[in-house]
């Protein structure tokens, strides 16, 4: 008989204990939680803002009574742990309830102590209502907070995951939300190109959505920004990120690796051969960077957990690394990422080559009434078309296909792969060639030099330099919104007024998503053009490209008017 001891009882302790005791009937698995719950949804914290999870007691998934009865698991909560002897294989626990504190010695330990929520002493800080959302405990104080003081002004400050979540279920609830994010971008899973529209749904959602401006410090229930904006805030929200709770670890000396969470081995066991650490405490080998990062999901907390108490009791499995797969709800767009994004190629400084497919197919057959555009922008290598990363968006079920590509790239699969799959088709579900289907065509045929492209984000230079653009929609889909200066030769009519295209410059061609364009490329260049180039995500991405900072910033639009269907 082992007896393992576990701190942290919510995503990797509590299923490292569960997996613990199916391996064995008679180990001795003891699990500590500081706080008053074990095993609560995390990721579901945020909607008990909005009502959809009404109480907040339904966050919470098993008791300490549940887990001794189904498991004879002891589950400890309101008990912390504050040190690790590790000469003698004891830890001190604190009972907040009692007051006691008492040693236990343990064969194995396994850490799972999770990140706690970063808030920076900024100037003024007590000067404004702080919350920050972790556990039960703090979504039930905020929303009790918010209901009872019928606050209406609260600021969500961090445009991440948590934050995002926390600014749209505030809103649904009926406050009035800023949120306030210091990059230039919410979400960063997403590139910048992408994630415009999301910027768009959150300012059409009536969200205050100030990006590219820091908090300078806090005035009296107000945001003062670095721009000299001032928020009015009766709540402030927090969500500028976590920080692993690494001080047990140190405490006790083990080994922090690069990014400051603790140092894990390919078997998830730190510095010390009998102790073992999971989920967002510890930092991980990304795939495709080739480095260490610390990612704060609870799917690769839950796989680690399984993976450890599968070393404890000799079973063996191989490590792969992760690539980072996510997924979100905002407002009515669903949206989801794997892998790299081009953002991160940047930031990492990677020395890799790259291209990209940016397209927009519907979600489902096109007659179909709910069949909604689909915007996908995958990546992958030059020349060996190894697939890397991808994104959706959409207000249907974007994260399939993305789960789809996260499955390519950790087989290693390439653009041809994408190609040959065989996916389940139904009209209510997709289309017979999948948006998966259609990247891998068009990211084989850039492989193969067979045509030119550039994205959205290049448009308004071409407009502001006057470069000679082609719309080839039809006559009224063009009135009905079109670039400012862009020419409207229709596809149909393009070969008998193909003279009116010249020969000696660049041309950029558009439709509404780039297929028809894209046809369009493939004729001219058939005709002896050389220098033609198709516009990925065309009218319908460039819409929503410019949309957000056109409305927000009172720039000149380079379109007349804006096509969002
Ligand atoms: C609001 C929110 C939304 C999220 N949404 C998603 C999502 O949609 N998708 C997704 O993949 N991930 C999401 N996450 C992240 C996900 O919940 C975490 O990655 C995951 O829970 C990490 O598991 P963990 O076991 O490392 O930490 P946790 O699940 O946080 O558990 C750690 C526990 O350890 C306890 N503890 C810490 N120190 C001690 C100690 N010394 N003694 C005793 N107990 C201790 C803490 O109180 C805590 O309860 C979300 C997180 C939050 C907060």
């Amino acid at each position: 008989m082992k007896k393992i001891l576990i701190v942290g009882g919510v995503a990797g302790g509590a299923s490292a204990a569960t997996r613990l005791r199916r391996l064995s009937e008679e180990d001795n698995i003891i699990m500590f939680e500081k706080g008053p719950h074990v095993s609560f949804s995390n990721c579901a914290l945020p909607y008990h803002l909005s009502g959809l999870i009404d109480e907040a007691d339904k966050l919470v998934l098993m008791s300490p009574e549940k887990f001794k009865a189904q498991y004879n698991i002891e589950a400890r909560v309101n008990s912390e742990v504050v040190s690790i002897d590790r000469k003698n294989k004891e830890i001190e626990v604190k009972n907040y309830l009692t007051g006691e504190i008492y040693k236990e010695s343990y064969d194995k330990l396994i850490l799972s102590p999770g990140a706690k929520p970063i808030v920076p002493n900024i100037k003024g800080l007590d000067k404004v209502n702080v919350f920050t959302i972790r556990n039960v405990v703090d979504i039930d104080k905020l929303n009790r907070f918010v209901k009872e003081l019928n606050a209406k002004d609260i600021a969500v400050i961090g445009g991440g995951f948590i934050g995002v979540e926390a600014a749209e279920n505030l809103r649904e609830a009926g406050y009035n939300v800023s949120l306030i994010e210091a990059m230039n971008q919410i979400l960063k899973p997403f590139d910048y190109d992408m994630v415009q529209i999301l910027h768009k749904e959150m300012y059409d959602k009536g969200i205050n959505l100030i990006v590219g401006d820091k908090v300078e410090n806090f005035e009296e229930n107000k945001v003062v920004l670095s721009s000299g904006k001032k928020v009015n805030a009766k709540a402030v929200v927090m969500a500028i990120g976590v920080s692993p709770e690494i001080t047990l670890a140190k405490e006790a000396e083990l080994e922090i690796g690069v990014t400051g969470a603790i140092k894990v081995d390919s078997n998830y066991k730190t510095s010390d051969d009998d102790i073992y650490a999971v989920g967002d405490a510890i930092e991980v080998y990304n795939a495709l960077t080739h480095s260490m990062t610390k990612l704060s999901l609870a799917g690769p907390a839950l796989k680690q957990a399984r993976s450890v108490a599968d070393h404890i009791n000799g079973k063996k499995g191989i490590n792969k690394g992760y690539i980072g797969s996510s997924a979100i709800k905002v407002f009515d767009y669903n949206a989801a990422s794997t892998g790299l994004n081009e953002g991160l190629i940047k930031a990492l400084d990677m020395n890799i080559n790259y291209d990209i497919v940016r397209l927009i197919t519907n979600d489902k057959v096109g007659i179909m009434p709910d069949a909604k555009p689909l915007h996908f922008k995958l990546i992958f290598e030059v020349p060996t078309g190894k697939v890397l990363g991808a994104q959706a968006i959409g207000l249907g079920d974007v994260a399939k296909r993305v789960d789809v590509i996260a499955t390519i790239i950790k087989l290693g699969g390439t653009v041809e792969d994408l190609k040959d799959l065989e996916l389940c088709y139904a009209p209510p579900y997709s289309t017979a060639k999948d948006v998966v289907n259609y990247a891998g065509y068009i990211a084989s045929n850039i492989l193969s030099g067979d045509f030119k492209q550039v994205n959205v984000d290049k448009v308004r230079e071409l407009v502001e330099s006057n470069a000679y653009i082609v719309d080839v929609r039809e006559v009224r889909e063009f009135e009905n919104g079109h670039i400012k200066g862009a020419k409207n030769i229709p596809l149909s009519e393009l070969r008998e007024r193909v003279n009116e295209i010249p020969k000696d410059i660049p041309v950029y061609l558009h439709c509404r998503t780039g297929q028809r364009s894209y046809n369009a490329t493939l004729a001219l260049q058939n005709l002896g053009y050389k220098n033609i180039y198709n516009i990925t995500g065309s009218f319908l991405g460039l819409s929503f490209y410019e949309y957000y900072n056109d409305v927000t910033t009172n720039r000149e639009s380079i379109v007349n008017k804006y096509n969002f269907r």
